[in-house]
This record gives structure tokens, sequence and C-alpha cells, in this order.
């Protein structure tokens, strides 16, 4: 694991113990020995991955299984770093190469920043998951603008801000892609989330978009729709309300982060290099 927001001295210390086939343990300097013959077949072996908002939730679970199927995979968060660790932690211990870095990706320059040391230290990417995502969530009565603009700012502008800086990288990938996490709030509307909701619309119309520009390129760009998945975003919903949206869906229980990583490693591999443009409902049937 590469912590790369640390001083220089100490990323080069890093760099320079590290090996291809290395874990570091998180407490420790120990160097484990790892045998990745078993990722040899893998779907994603070779690969680079870099996955936004990869500390918890989905973007935890799409970490985790980039790595399960033999990517290497760079991880995005903007402020829990040892949950970033823990992640790497997981994702060493099958084989892959990881690196973990503290950006938030509404900031322009802090993404150009984290371009400049991935590209550095980790390699150019194949694969961007454009994950992170926040809610600030209110009656549009009630919505100031501050609440409007941080959920376009992240949401939507994040993932041009990723999108714009890694573009070079996947142009010069052979198996470029580029992964959306949109929601089915940008597709059916949800009462309290206007400014969520206009988000996600505008990834889907980010990624319906960018894949006709994009195909000749051999880059596909696919979006997942997620329907209510049980993450912390998802915990903060009043019981209440929870009790009503599972009213609503026909299988009758929320989605699991794996769920959607699953579709995530499916878009990412080779299995998919026809399919751009798509837009992925994961929702137990609550949108069809
Ligand atoms: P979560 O548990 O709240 O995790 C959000 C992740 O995004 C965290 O890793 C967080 O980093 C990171 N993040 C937030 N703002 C960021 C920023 N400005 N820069 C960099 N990283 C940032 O959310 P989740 O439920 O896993 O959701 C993941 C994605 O799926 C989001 O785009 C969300 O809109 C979408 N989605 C979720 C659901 C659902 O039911 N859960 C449904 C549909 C779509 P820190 O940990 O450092 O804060």
């Amino acid at each position: 694991m590469l912590r790369s927001n640390e001083g220089e001295k100490d990323r080069v210390r890093d760099i320079d113990t590290k090996k291809a086939t290395s874990l570091r343990t998180f407490e420790g300097e120990h160097l484990v020995a790892l045998d990745r013959t078993h990722l040899m077949d893998s779907k994603l072996t070779g690969r680079k991955a870099l996955v936004t908002g990869a500390s918890r939730g989905i973007g935890k679970a799409i970490a985790e299984k980039l790595a399960e199927e033999g990517a290497d995979v760079a991880m995005n968060y903007r402020s829990s770093e040892d949950e970033a660790d823990l992640v790497a932690i997981d994702a060493e211990s099958v084989g892959a190469n990881t690196w973990t870095y503290r950006a938030d990706i509404s900031h322009l320059n802090e993404v150009r920043e984290m371009k400049a040391i991935v590209e550095k230290y980790f390699g150019k990417i194949d694969i961007l998951v454009n994950n992170a995502g926040i809610n600030i969530d209110m009656l549009f009565k009630r919505m100031d603008q501050e609440s409007w603009n941080k959920v376009i700012q992240v949401n939507l502008n994040g993932a041009f801000n990723c999108t714009s800086t890694f573009l070079d990288h996947l142009l010069e990938s052979k198996h470029g892609r580029i992964i959306n996490i949109t929601s089915i709030v940008g597709q059916m509307g949800n009462i309290g989330q206007v400014n969520y909701a206009a988000s996600k619309a505008g990834l889907i119309g980010m990624t319906k978009s960018l894949a006709r520009e994009l195909a000749s390129n051999n880059i596909t760009v696919n979006a997942i729709a997620p329907g209510f998945i049980e993450t912390d975003m998802v915990k903060l919903i009043p019981d209440k309300v929870k009790e009503k949206v599972l009213a609503q869906i026909p299988m009758r229980r929320f989605g699991l982060p794996e769920e959607i990583a699953e579709a995530v490693v499916y878009l990412a591999s080779d299995d998919a290099s026809y399919i751009t443009g798509h837009i992925l409902n994961i929702n137990g049937g609550m949108y069809l």
C-alpha cells in the first residue's frame, strides 16, 4: 500500500520497500511475499483501476472485487484514511498492488495532483470507476443554493474532474473503461432529493454522450444505477421511510454493495467489450 499524501520521504521509503508481490501490514513494515499465480487467468489480470470513494460502502466492495479479479487498484477517498487503508489491506491479501490517496474529487486541482502521483508511482490506469458521491436531502422549498451546489459539485462535476483528468490514460489503454455509479433516483426522481436526482441524471447524460464520443477510441462508457443499497448512505434514512421504500421494492430487500461490485467487474472485463452507453439497473425491480 502506498499512502501518497504523506511526505516525500515516507513515500519514497514505501516505494523502495514495495515489491510487486508484497503485502505491507497496516501497523508495521513487515513484507510478506504473495503468490499471484492464482490471478493469472482472472478477468482483470494486468489491468489498473482507479476507484473514487473506495473507503466505504459500494466503492469499497468495488475495489475489493476488482482486486479479486486480478486488477491492481488505486483507491481514492476524501477523509476516511484508516478505512481506506483497511480496504487496501484486504485487496493486497488477494495479491493486488494497491495505492490509497486522499483527494476531494470536487476540486480539480486535487484530482490533478492525484493523477501526477498515480502516474508516477502506480502507473497509467485502464479502468476509471466514478463512484464517490454524497447526498444532502431536504424538500426543495427549503433547499439553499449551497446544498444544491455541493451535491452537483461532488457527484457530477467530480466525475467530470476525474474523467477529463485521466482521459489520456484511458486513451492509451487497449481496454479503456469508464464506469459511472449513478442512481435509481436519477431515473425516477425522489422527494427530498432534487439536487441528488439532478446530479445523477446528469451522470446518465454524460455517460451516453461520452460513450458516443469515445467509442472509436475503444473506450466503453457505462453506468450502473443502483436502487437502495445497504451502506452508510442508506443507514441514515429514517426507519419509517425505509419501510415505505421496502414496500416499493418487488424483491422486498435492499441490495448489497457486492451486487454492484460484480456488475462493475463485468463491465470492466473483456466480456463486456461491445457494451457502451448502457445504464445497468440493479434495483430489485424497483424501477424497470
Ligand atoms: P457512502 O457509503 O456514503 O460512501 C461514499 C464514498 O464516497 C466514501 O468513500 C467517501 O469518502 C467518498 N466521497 C464522498 N465525497 C467525496 C469527495 N468529495 N471526494 C472523494 N471521495 C468522496 O456511499 P455509498 O452508498 O457507498 O455510495 C457510493 C455511490 O453509489 C455514490 O455515488 C452514491 O450516490 C451511489 N448510490 C448509492 C446508493 C445506495 O443506496 N447506497 C444507491 C444509488 C447510488 P470518505 O469515506 O473519505 O468520506
